[in-house]
């Protein structure tokens, strides 16, 4: 008897095999690139500077996926930096998101008194919602068409859940999903620091700015998996790609087999069922079922002959939306740069947001309407070598800068070739205006454009999500009504990426979703 395939060793596809090997069925994971970790991986940048080249902050991950693996006892050392967001003013000026919520209120009563005094109640609402909507993250969505008793009692559940959250909270769930999050955050807070600090949480990485309807729905869902409002700021020492590497350990251990350098050209399918897959150099191999890891569009377009699909189906993949919008700039500096309004250098250790007010943020988003990449961008930022300084040569740094917006599809007469040195001056202009001098400490610039991480990195329209986290591609919709259960119109053939619920950031959350259904069905 053959072993399931996983095909993909990003974080949730080493998941998704260190579950199935767990439960005795030696799964093979065929990762195209020469190393594990997805979009989860610290690689060298420069002589010298390794860096995040992609993601740089952990989701958090499940805890129960930290535990199954033993990470902590692998070596991963999850750092906690407080602050952990710290949001800068052009002013000169700093807003520092601690994860004490009264420390935060104290810092937000320089900018408002008003503010500071609804900052804790607003803290403890979205642990609230957020408490309830991470049970969901935790299920399989359940059928519409036609629900098992197990999915009727678990929606019951849900319901009784739902009541128990009382009227208030209730009526702002249901309120708020569909909103903008630039009127969420105003409903709450008069500091445009703070508004834009906030909101940001609700359109990182997506095709979306503040002012876009269903935008509230993004920020829910990133607080079920970190309710804190500065968001989660949870740093690998040795970058992502230490904790990918533990993770392949882990699988490995478990009874898995992880092969880099194997990249698979096409799911064999005999009589509507997955057989196996053909490498791009030509080897079959033989598994009783396959997984795939890669995007949905990835999968069911470039993976699968089309002639085993339905056409109807067909058409609903080729109409999910993964408009990827972000980009990265990785920088190897010759010291540490000095940004105004931080002056504690331990301040640093967190994320840094540059994205003054909404107004800014939804500029910087119109420009990515009209395939133009933001004059002004939105920036997240990281220091990576603040919790691991042999990243880098003694007293050197390597900065990792998360840009939006950067459409992958750029206006006719442009391409990402020229694209590149445009995006990667109005980023230095960004930084220059917080981190005056910042230019001079450059030793080495990494650009990655969407069309990168298409290419390099394997993500569908380079979306960082593997597609739109918008009301209409989450939950029983995700990746499309009717096949959000992890399974495909291909029996034997199976999603347990980011494309499917719960999705987002490193979580683990589709992996080990996918792998219990998997194990379920196998
Ligand atoms: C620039 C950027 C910044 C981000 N920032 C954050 C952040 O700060 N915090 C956070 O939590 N999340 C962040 N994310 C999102 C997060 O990294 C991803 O959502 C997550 O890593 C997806 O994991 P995955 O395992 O589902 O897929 P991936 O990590 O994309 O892994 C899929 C794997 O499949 C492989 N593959 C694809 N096709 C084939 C094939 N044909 N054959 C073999 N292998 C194949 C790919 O090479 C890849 O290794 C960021 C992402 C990006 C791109």
């Amino acid at each position: 008897m053959s072993s399931p395939i996983v095909i993909g060793a990003g974080h949730n596809g080493l998941t998704t095999a260190f579950y199935l090997a767990k439960a005795g069925l030696k799964p093979l994971v065929l990762e195209r690139r020469a190393i594990v970790g997805g979009a989860a991986v610290t690689e060298e940048i420069a002589p010298g500077y390794s860096c995040p080249t992609l993601a740089h902050a952990i989701g958090p991950l499940r805890p129960s996926v930290v535990r199954d693996m033993r990470l902590a006892r692998r070596g991963v050392a999850f750092v906690h930096p407080d602050p952990r967001l710290v949001a800068l003013s052009p002013d000169g000026r700093a807003l520092e998101f601690s994860s004490d919520t009264a420390r935060t209120a104290e810092t937000i009563r320089a900018f408002s008194a008003k503010d500071a005094e609804r900052y804790p109640e607003f803290c403890s609402t979205m642990a609230r919602l957020g408490g309830f909507l991470a049970g969901l993250m935790d299920m399989t969505p359940p059928s519409l068409s036609a629900p098992g008793t197990g999915e009727l009692w678990d929606l019951l559940k849900v319901g009784r859940r739902f009541r128990s959250l009382g009227r208030t909270d209730g009526y702002r769930l249901l309120r708020w999903g569909p909103m903008a999050v630039a009127d969420l955050v105003a409903e709450w807070f008069e500091t445009d620091l703070l508004q834009a600090a906030i909101a940001a949480r609700g359109m990182f990485g997506t095709a979306q700015g503040p002012w876009s309807a269903g935008t509230g729905a993004v920020l829910l869902l990133n607080a079920a998996i970190d309710p804190a409002p500065g968001g989660s700021s949870v740093m690998i020492t040795g970058g992502p790609g230490a904790l990918t590497a533990a993770m392949a350990q882990a699988a490995r251990e478990a009874g898995a087999e992880v092969r880099t350098g194997a990249a698979v050209a096409r799911v064999s399918i005999r009589d509507g069922r997955a057989t196996g897959v053909i490498l791009e150099d030509g080897t079959e191999i033989p598994g009783s079922a396959v997984v795939s890891n890669a995007d949905p569009r990835r999968t069911f377009l470039d993976l699968v002959d089309p002639i085993e699909l339905d056409p109807g189906f067909l058409a609903k993949i080729r109409h999910y939306r993964c408009p990827g919008t972000a980009a990265k700039v990785n920088l190897a500096l010759t010291a540490l740069p000095v940004f105004h309004g931080v002056g504690n250098p331990g301040a640093l250790h967190g994320r840094l947001h540059i994205g003054p007010d909404i107004d800014y943020l939804e500029r910087a988003f119109d420009a990515s309407k009209y395939g133009g990449i933001s004059p002004e961008p939105y920036l997240d930022i990281a220091i990576p070598t603040l919790q691991d300084p042999s990243m880098a040569p003694p007293g050197r740094h390597v900065m990792s800068v998360f840009v939006q917006y950067a459409p992958y599809k750029l206006a006719a007469g442009h391409d990402w070739e020229t694209g590149r040195a445009l995006l990667t001056a109005s980023v230095m202009r960004a930084l220059n205006r917080y981190a005056p001098g910042i230019e001079q400490l450059v030793e080495h610039t990494q650009t990655i454009t969407p069309m990168d991480l298409e290419r390099t990195y394997g993500l569908s329209g380079g979306h960082i999500f593997h597609g739109e986290p918008s009301l209409d591609q989450l939950f029983t919709m995700r990746p499309i009504l009717g096949w959000s259960q992890y399974r495909t119109p291909i029996a034997g053939l199976y999603l347990c990426g980011a494309g499917t619920h719960p999705g987002m950031g490193i979580t683990a959350g589709s992996g080990q979703n996918a792998a219990r259904e998997i194990i379920r069905r196998l």
